[in-house]
C-alpha cells in the first residue's frame, strides 16, 4: 500500500479528511458537530468510512497531492524549528529525517514512518515544544544511515582525522 493508505486509515484521519482537509482542529460549530456525530453515531461512522473509501478510490491523485502538500508544510516548519541536518547542514526537505538523539537502532526506525510525518504532526499539534530540541534532531538520509550502519557519519570521522 502506498503512503496515503497509511495516512487516512485511522478514524481520526478519516474524519479529518471528511471535515475538510486542514480543518482537523477546527472549532467551528459544524466541524465540532460532525466530529461528535462521528464519535457517537456508529451507523454514521460506517457510512463515512464507506464514503471515504469511495472518495479515496476516485480521488487518489488529489488526496496524495494534499498529503504531500501537508507533509511539505510540516517539514518546512520542522526545519525552522530544528534547523537543517545537524551533521552536514542539508536543508532540502526531501532528504531529511527526524532522529531521536538518544535512540538506539530501533528508534532510528522513526525515519521509516513516512519520513517522520506522523511524529512531526504530533510536534505541531503540541505546539513545537522547546524541549523537543533536546530529544530530537534533523538528520539527512545520508548522515542518518551512516550513523545507523557505521556508528558515526564520515563527515564527523573526517573532522577527527583533521
Ligand atoms: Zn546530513
Ligand atoms: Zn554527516
Amino acid at each position: 500500500m502506498d503512503a496515503i493508505q497509511d495516512g487516512v486509515d485511522s478514524d481520526e484521519a478519516l474524519q479529518h479528511c471528511y471535515v475538510g482537509g486542514t480543518m482537523t482542529n477546527s472549532t467551528k460549530p459544524h466541524a465540532t458537530y460532525l466530529r461528535k456525530r462521528y464519535r457517537e453515531d456508529l451507523v454514521y461512522r460506517e457510512q463515512i468510512k464507506k464514503d471515504m473509501c469511495e472518495y479515496r478510490r476516485t480521488n487518489k491523485k488529489h488526496i496524495l497531492s494534499l498529503e504531500r502538500k501537508r507533509a511539505k508544510e510540516l517539514w518546512q516548519q520542522a526545519l525552522i524549528f530544528f534547523g537543517p541536518c545537524s551533521c552536514c547542514g542539508e536543508a532540502q526537505i526531501e532528504f531529511l529525517t527526524i532522529d531521536h538523539k538518544n535512540g538506539g537502532g530501533n528508534q532510528r526506525r522513526i525515519r521509516g514512518e513516512r519520513g517522520g510525518y506522523r511524529l512531526l504532526a504530533k510536534f505541531k499539534h503540541d505546539g513545537w515544544l522547546p524541549k523537543l530540541k533536546t530529544e530530537y534532531q534533523i538528520l539527512c538520509f545520508n548522515c542518518n544511515n551512516a550513523i545507523a550502519y557505521h556508528g558515526k557519519c564520515p563527515h564527523r570521522a573526517k573532522e577527527v582525522v583533521i
